[in-house]
């Protein structure tokens, strides 16, 4: 009945709305929304969500699905990989860029990273913002907006009678190394039912999870420390924005249009025309909309590109800041994994990441960070397995594989006895994203990120010295970071900057409320603008001073 009706809605009324739309355009009604907003993460969900409280008529622009619990990836052959080339034939689950030296891995559908995150929501040290920050953007200015992040992702630690195997194994490892000073529970954006029970017969079943509708009136259930975090909580545990924020916008009348991606902004009257292709049966069919507000919020990678295609190849936007691209942050992300614990640690039981070590004191060489465990999904453990099978079958990879093989099979599973070992931390942020010519195509431009090792070293050393530390005391065998210590490449899931926040356009894209200089009513509001690393990880930042641009936006 429900398909029914929206088949009848997209052949009848959709395009009597547009026709309407048109109309409003002839007839002098100027846009055809008060706001638009592109993409739909921590940026675009709560500044559309707040904007169409305050009565705005608000459109969301979505270049990934609408994603259903039913419709995650899960086998091989699923809708893994979102390809920003050709996304009218990939528009999957995560999309990873790959630049010289940096991997960068994000997520693309209703709800931008938070479909794919490992829910920690955290306010980073209050140090962060010491220098690099505008002046009006302080800890304390900033607290209600953390505050009112953590009420809308209803935020808690690990309950205690909840603590996962790869928990226990990260605390008593930090007790061994002699850190248990420094370990805490960081909060997560996670449903837990106070009664879940690790000695029920297999635990990580669907089953145990308790349906209850959240504030806003969604059905959501409760975890089962299942490990999936990363692909999609199957029983809607993870308190995801398009759970909550988006579902209270669209209370107030906010229109999401997913699959739909945004090519360009360009001047219109006294606001913008936003144009975008709709992604159909495997076409891209053009479009576009009018606002006198936009808010671009694609993510750190898409809103570098989108801003640079603007200003130097569309010349749309040409007086945006000549710092645009500059300040591009990793984060501090680094990770590591060892082999052969003689303890149970299975990563794949759990939340991904449910437990820190807090060395933001500089004691280690003056680097400030936080190690904190890690899980990953049963997926990658069974991908793993055929993976090695397959390998050492076919005779691939010669003794390595086999010996690989021997550890992956049954009895001998090596995975519960593997640690993934992560960590974030405060990085230099000198990374420059700009836009350079293809080699055989010349006339056309690629988005590229210049940045230096070198200055990447103390940190990445200094967190990668503390993960393999953990492993050695506790027995374990760290495996080389082959990417970091022979390629000098880092991988990470939190980019930020390059339309950085600053007091001027010298030292800045944005000002303090998001704000583009040179162009009224054009906002950026999502990791983009952060003007340094956080040192945490930075969704409950970007939440923050998302809620913050839509306080303050006069509209
Ligand atoms: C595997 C993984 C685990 C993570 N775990 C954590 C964690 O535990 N805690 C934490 O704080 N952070 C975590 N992060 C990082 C976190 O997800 C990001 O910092 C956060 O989502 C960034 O928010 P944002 O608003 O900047 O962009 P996003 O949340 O990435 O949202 C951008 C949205 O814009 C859409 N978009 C992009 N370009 C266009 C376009 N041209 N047209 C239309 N739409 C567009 C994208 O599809 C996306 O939905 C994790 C990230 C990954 C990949
Ligand atoms: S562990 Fe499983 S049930 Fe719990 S939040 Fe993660 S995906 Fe959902």
């Amino acid at each position: 009945m429900g398909d029914h009706r929206n088949n009848i809605l997209d052949k009848y009324a959709a395009p009597v709305c547009y026709q309407v739309r048109l109309g409003m355009r002839r007839y002098g009604m100027a846009y055809t929304f008060d706001v638009i907003v592109i993409g739909s993460g921590f940026g675009g969900a709560i500044t559309s969500c707040r904007l169409s409280e305050k009565n705005q008529r608000v459109l969301v622009l979505e270049r990934g699905r609408r994603w259903k619990p039913t419709e995650f990836p899960r086998a091989p052959g699923d809708p893994w990989i979102y390809d920003h080339n050709q996304p009218q034939l990939l528009n999957g689950w995560v999309d990873f860029r790959f630049f010289e030296r940096m991997i960068v891995a994000q997520g693309a559908g209703v709800g931008g990273g938070s479909l794919i995150y490992a829910n920690i929501s955290k306010e980073p040290p209050k140090s962060v913002f010491d220098s690099g920050w505008p002046p009006e953007i302080t800890r304390a200015s900033l607290q209600p907006y953390y505050d009112t992040v953590g009420k809308m992702l209803q935020v808690q630690p690990l309950p205690d009678n909840q603590l996962s195997p790869h928990f226990q194994f990260f605390r008593d490892a930090a007790t061994a190394a002699g850190y248990q000073d420094r370990f805490f529970k960081p909060p997560l954006a996670i449903s837990f039912d106070p009664n879940y029970s690790y000695d029920r017969p297999n635990p990580t079943s669907n089953k145990y999870t308790v349906v209850h509708k959240n504030p806003q009136g969604v059905e959501q259930g409760t975890c089962v420390q299942c490990g999936n975090c990363d692909i999609g909580c199957q029983v809607l545990a993870k308190n995801t924005l398009d759970l909550n924020y988006i579902p209270l916008g669209e209370q107030h009348g906010l229109e999401v249009r997913h699959l739909h991606v945004v090519t360009r902004i360009e001047p219109y009257d006294q606001g913008y025309r936003v144009s975008y292709d709709r992604l159909e049966n495997g076409e891209r069919i053009p479009g576009d909309e009018t606002a006198r507000i936009v808010i671009v919020a694609g993510g750190t990678v898409n809103t570098n590109e989108l801003m640079l295609r603007c200003r130097d190849e569309y010349k749309t936007l040409p007086k945006i800041s000549q710092t645009l691209g500059d300040g591009f942050s990793a984060n501090g992300d680094f990770i590591s994994a060892s082999f052969e614990q003689p303890q149970t640690v299975d990563p794949t039981v759990g939340p991904t990441i449910t437990a820190a070590l807090d060395f933001f004191d500089g004691s280690v060489n003056g680097q400030r960070f936080f190690i904190e465990d890690g899980g990953s999904p049963n997926w990658g453990r069974d991908m793993c397995r055929k993976f090695l099978v397959e390998a050492a079958k076919a005779g691939r990879g010669g003794e390595v594989i086999k010996e690989l093989k021997k550890l992956a099979s049954e009895p001998n599973d090596a995975f519960p006895h593997a640690a993934l070992w992560f960590a974030v931390g405060m990085d230099a942020a000198d990374g420059q994203f700009y836009l350079g010519r293809k080699l055989f195509w010349p006339w056309e431009r690629k988005l590229r990120l210049k940045w230096n090792p070198e200055t990447a070293k103390p940190l990445a050393n200094a967190e990668y010295g503390i993960q393999q530390q953990m492993a050695t005391v506790t027995g374990g065998k760290p495996i080389p970071q082959i990417l970091w210590v022979d390629f000098m490449t880092l991988v990470t899931a939190h980019p930020l900057g390059g339309c950085h926040m600053g007091s001027d356009p010298s030292h800045g894209v944005v000002d303090h409320t998001g704000q583009v200089f040179g162009y009224k009513n054009l906002y950026i509001a999502d990791g983009s603008i952060v003007p340094t690393s956080v040192g945490f990880n930075p969704s409950r930042t970007i939440g923050a001073l998302a809620e913050r641009i839509a306080d303050l936006m006069p509209v």
